[in-house]
């Protein structure tokens, strides 16, 4: 309870720059939130519905309600239930010409006083669906004939089905798919919802991004080993690279980053802070290593008299107080942690400049981030990172290495 509490009440979103609580309501975009919701509808329900005997059915599907209840008491107890709570008021819709839909159901009540179904479209339906030239993996295209077939035999009564089926078969003749491939899809799916076999067995579920024949071939050398099912992300589409509604939360995000140097090397690392202050780090890193080099060089030149006077063998005891700084050290841990100061070190000559680095990728999650850095380095030829061997980044699978690598953009 306190975890959801957490949960619930840790809600805050952004706008315009400004930090916002929201204080009414179930989180927005919170996967809790439709659970909550409809906890609490299931409460309304309990405590509404059982005191009216005037409401023969009842049925709902999270924001919908269907009833069936005797003339002239829906305004009682449409009250009833907008009593309940200020944030929660229904609107009521009552049917016209004995129809009425609810969701994608066209009810209708017959002179015998039966109901008939067909498929309901809002009077906004433009029948645009995925065009069959899109670029997308055929079983992407198969379901959309699947899923209009399927609900076309689950919803229509049989005297409404094929004139529906014919619908669909027009509609999606005009976005581009054959009528071979409609009709096939349409008998495949009778056959399925005839013989019982519409509840999809649950068995795992692989994602893969669409990239044409290559995933088409991975896939059905993966069908063959692993006894799962598999779906496709295809590409970024137009309009999500044209705009973006939501608002951009930082330009300074953490990801995977890349800092060249004067000899066109490149260094790639990966950070879970904003990158710049990585790169900061970076920086403050090369100038303490310039300072102890140049202290170690003045000691040098002139070696301090109180250890050359406290020591009977002057020469090895000078030696030793050089070691301390780290002359004779694996130069790695003189150098810290990282690629960038080392590399500096060991080439005095060399510069970077902070206009040379940049963000190869924003990434938030840390194992995404983790082998990205991996890939970008394998990619780099001018890698400073694998040549320094300091950290080479997670060790990816050369299965995958060798498959992903040719789609990796160069850092
Ligand atoms: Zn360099």
């Amino acid at each position: 309870m306190k975890l959801l509490h957490i949960a619930i009440n840790s809600n805050y979103f952004s706008w315009n720059g400004q930090i916002y609580k929201q204080t009414e309501g179930c989180p927005m975009g919170s996967p809790i939130s439709p659970i909550i919701a409809n906890l609490f509808m299931q409460n309304l329900e309990t405590s509404i519905i059982p005191r009216y005997d005037q409401i023969f059915l009842y049925r709902r599907y999270f924001d919908d309600c269907l009833s069936i209840v005797k003339q002239g008491s829906e305004e009682i107890i449409l009250t009833s239930l907008n009593e309940f709570h200020p944030s929660i008021q229904f609107t009521m819709e009552k049917e016209c010409d004995k129809q009425l839909p609810f969701l994608d159901i066209h009810l209708s009540r017959t002179t015998n006083e039966t109901i008939t179904k067909k498929v309901y479209r809002k009077p906004t339906h433009t029948g645009r669906y995925l065009n069959y030239k899109s670029y997308h993996h055929i079983s992407q295209k198969m379901s959309v004939v699947d899923a209009l077939a399927y609900r076309a035999i689950k919803i229509c009564d049989e005297e409404f089905l094929e004139e529906e089926l014919n619908h669909i078969r027009g509609q999606l003749r005009q976005n581009g798919f054959p009528i071979c491939f409609i009709n096939s899809r349409i008998e495949v799916m009778k056959t399925r919802v005839n013989q019982g076999k519409d509840d999809e067995e649950e068995v795992p579920r692989l994602i893969l991004p669409f990239m044409g024949p290559l995933t088409t071939r991975l896939t059905q050398y993966l069908r063959r080993r692993l006894g799962c099912k598999f779906g496709f992300i295809p590409g970024r589409k137009i309009g999500s690279i044209l705009c973006n509604a939501k608002e951009k939360q930082t330009d300074n995000p953490p990801g995977i980053y890349k800092i060249i140097c004067s000899c066109k090397k490149i260094y790639v690392g990966e950070t879970k802070r904003p990158y710049t202050v990585r790169i900061d780090e970076h920086f403050k890193e090369n100038e303490n290593n310039v300072r102890k080099k140049m202290k170690r060089e003045e000691l040098k030149k002139n070696p301090p008299d109180r250890i050359l006077r406290s020591n009977s063998q002057p020469k090895s005891q000078t030696a030793n107080f050089y070691d301390y700084f780290g002359e004779n050290e694996d130069s790695q841990s003189q150098c810290g942690s990282s690629g960038v100061a080392k590399h500096l070190m060991d080439n005095p000559s060399h510069n970077i400049q902070k206009d040379n680095t940049a963000l190869i990728e924003s990434e938030p999650r840390y194992f995404h981030r983790k082998f990205k850095e991996r890939l970008y380095i394998s990619k780099s030829k001018n890698a400073m990172n694998p040549a320094f061997n300091i950290r080479r980044g997670m060790v990816i699978n050369p299965t995958w290495s060798s498959l992903l690598l040719p789609l990796t953009r160069s850092p």
